[in-house]
């Protein structure tokens, strides 16, 4: 049974909404807390969605071995810290990862034995649709962010097992029956 899962997708394809469900609805899974170096969003919490650290932190964690990957991801550091996942998985806890394709693969270097879901949309319009929503971009910024998408999706064959996110919970359900009744 594998005890660690990694979940990635294209941006805009709503992990983080996904992995908020898991938190809610299934507390028997311990989802890692990421260390980021941007800015808390409105209603995030040091801790909780993120350990929110300076670029010099950061650079330390790196350089201490603290990270089992880490990438950066629109001008922010993101990474994963290794010494709280590794005791869960010592413990016998599932553990969830939600991070981003560079990550995912540096994940899938060092533990070639973990469960690796993608998570995609229902269509390549929804997907449009969520990456455009707000409308107030220049479309310059728009068409490199479709571009970034197709690549993005692009990498689904690599992973183990795919959830498509039509609806959140459904998607959260389907993700923790695969991380524990394979
Ligand atoms: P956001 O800033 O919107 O919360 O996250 C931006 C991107 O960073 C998302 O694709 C998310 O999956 C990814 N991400 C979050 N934490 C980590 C991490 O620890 N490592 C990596 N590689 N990506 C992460």
């Amino acid at each position: 049974m594998p005890r660690l899962t990694v979940l990635s997708g294209p941006s805009g394809v709503g992990k983080g909404t996904v992995v908020a469900a898991v938190r809610r609805l299934f507390p028997q899974i311990w989802v890692s807390v990421s260390a980021t170096t941007r800015a808390p969003r409105p209603g995030e919490t040091d801790g909780v969605e993120y350990h929110f650290v300076d670029r010099d932190t950061f650079a330390r964690m790196v350089k201490d071995g603290e990270l089992l990957e880490h990438a950066e991801f629109a001008g922010n550091c993101y990474g994963t810290p290794r010494a709280p996942l590794e005791r869960r998985l010592a413990d016998g806890v599932p553990c969830l990862l939600e991070i981003d394709l560079q990550g995912a693969r540096q994940v899938r270097a060092s533990r070639p034995d973990a469960l690796f879901v993608f998570l995609a949309p229902p269509s390549w319009e929804e997907l449009v649709r969520r990456l455009t929503g707000r409308g107030t971009e220049p479309p310059e910024v728009v068409a490199r962010r479709l571009d970034q998408a197709r690549v993005e999706l692009a990498a689904e064959p690599e992973f183990d097992e795919v959830v498509v996110n039509d609806d959140v919970e459904a998607a959260a359900t389907r993700l923790v029956s695969l991380m524990v009744d394979p």
